[in-house]
């Protein structure tokens, strides 16, 4: 599955942490002090270690209060000052800590540092949600009179925040062919302050060649954004590939456990600064209850996504080879038409399959109907006994739908024609479990039969 131009994990460099301009992130302090100040805006630790090791230990301080190992929850709304002279110092800057919960939190600092160095950026910012991520991001980057296109395949709901709320500010918003670099160049005018895709998309697993993404921004002067939700970044690495931004909805991989939702922007200081600023007025943040949550959920991330990656590679081979499918879509599959992309870029190819079920004769015969169609998919996925119905992906237990119902029963089906959306098409989000039991629960639902 890896080509030697993935990222091979066993690769990693000796666990010492980069050289620190603010040594405080793993100095030994005294515990009985507020050590939370490390947490702001010093150099990443762990930087230079394997996705594993990062998972666990990068943005943590090494020794903590009650010399606990796990951070503990800062359970305040606000923080105090001693004196009034802390507040003076605090607003010029010479003191970082915290001052009011809705610019952030202790336990948050530690998140946004971990996925700093697990993507490879200086910075992060974490939002309560992955679309207040993008929100957030969008809003403090864009001007009356500027432009954002996107490939068509992304998250639906981003593309209605540009197409039915940033242009009511005065923002243009396109959209061109996913992976049609040739269209999104054209697509480009003097108004284009960014470019904007997913990768890979959901559900059709389309695998955007980022650096090429990345080199049409910078030729044109434009802000480029990946959204690598679906790949994380143990499976792929956007900003290594020369993007500015990439985006996760923490609520999926990087959570893990269907039990939290939270979003991340990752990329420069100076480019997040402004994104900070803005959520720092809008809020969106996450709790210190809810940070907690994703900090342990990530600590497993690695071990996490080389089960996914293995399920969902199971599962799809398992359903190309079976008669009653008609399609797979799944990158690691030589039949997906950006396998070759996917296979130069990327370590795995995650946990989600998409197949389109191959109509039953009686369907597909003379008295074939639309909705004999996918009534006959909607009973493979109420077949199943271990995925559960419902959406999201990402998380430990399975998950199974059909985009027409789910996300689509609304459109016309000229609009889910447009969409790419058949109706004969189920989505599986491969959880964690045993890929045997994957394979032998989707053998006996697809032998169910009007
Ligand atoms: N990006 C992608 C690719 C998604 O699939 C989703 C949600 O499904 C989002 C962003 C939005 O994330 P959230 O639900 O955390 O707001």
């Amino acid at each position: 599955m890896l080509t030697s131009n993935a990222h091979d994990p066993s690769e990693k460099k000796p666990l010492t942490p980069v050289a620190q301009a603010d040594s405080q992130t793993t100095a030994e302090v005294d515990p009985s002090q507020d050590d939370s100040s490390a947490l702001h805006h010093s150099r990443p630790a762990f930087a230079a270690v394997g996705p594993s090791t990062a998972a666990v230990h990068a943005g943590e301080a090494r020794q903590k209060p009650g010399f606990s190992i796990t951070d503990p929850i800062f359970a305040s709304s606000t923080y105090t000052f001693p004196n009034t002279q802390a507040i003076i110092d605090f607003i010029e800057e010479k003191h970082p800590r915290e001052e009011y919960g809705r610019y952030g939190n202790p336990g948050e600092r530690v998140v946004e540092q971990k996925l700093a160095i697990l993507d490879g950026g200086e910075s992060a910012v974490l939002f309560s949600t992955g679309m207040a991520a993008l929100v957030g991001l969008l809003m403090a980057h864009l001007n009356a009179g500027e432009e954002v296109i996107f490939f068509d395949e992304c998250y639906h709901r981003s593309r209605e925040f540009c197409r039915q709320h940033l242009t009511r500010f005065g923002v243009g918003f396109q959209e061109v062919p996913t992976c049609d670099y040739a269209a999104m160049e054209a697509a480009i005018t003097p108004r284009t302050k960014f470019i904007v895709s997913e990768s890979p998309t959901n559900p059709h697993l389309s695998v955007v060649d980022i650096a090429r993404f990345a080199d049409i921004g910078r030729r044109h002067g434009v802000l480029t954004l990946i959204d690598a939700t679906l790949c994380t970044p143990y499976n792929l690495q956007p900003l290594a590939a020369g993007v500015d931004f990439v985006l996760h909805s923490a609520t999926k991989y990087l959570g893990g456990h269907n039990d939290l939702l939270a979003g991340v922007v990752v990329g420069s200081q100076k480019k997040l600064e402004p994104v900070r600023h803005l959520r720092g007025i809008m809020g969106g943040v996450n709790s210190p209850h809810n940070a907690y949550l994703l900090e342990r959920g990530l600590k497993t991330l690695a071990l996490r996504m080389e089960r996914h990656n293995t399920n969902g590679m199971a599962v799809a081979r398992f359903l190309e080879s079976h008669p009653r499918v008609e399609r797979v879509l799944y990158p690691g599959l030589e039949s997906h038409p950006f396998h070759a992309v996917a296979a130069r870029t990327m370590r795995g190819f995650g946990g989600l399959v998409t197949f389109l079920l191959k109509p039953h004769p009686i369907a597909a015969g003379p008295v074939a109907t639309t909705a004999a169609i996918w009534r006959q998919a909607a009973q493979v996925v109420d077949a199943v006994q271990i995925p559960r119905i419902g959406p999201s992906l990402g998380g430990v237990e399975s998950l199974i739908e059909q985009p027409m119902v789910m996300s689509y029963w609304n459109y016309s089906p000229a609009e889910r024609a447009a969409y790419r959306i058949p109706d004969n098409m189920i989505r599986l989000a491969c959880g964690i479990e045993d890929p045997a039991d994957l394979i032998a629960d989707l053998q006996q639902a697809l032998r169910t039969r009007d």
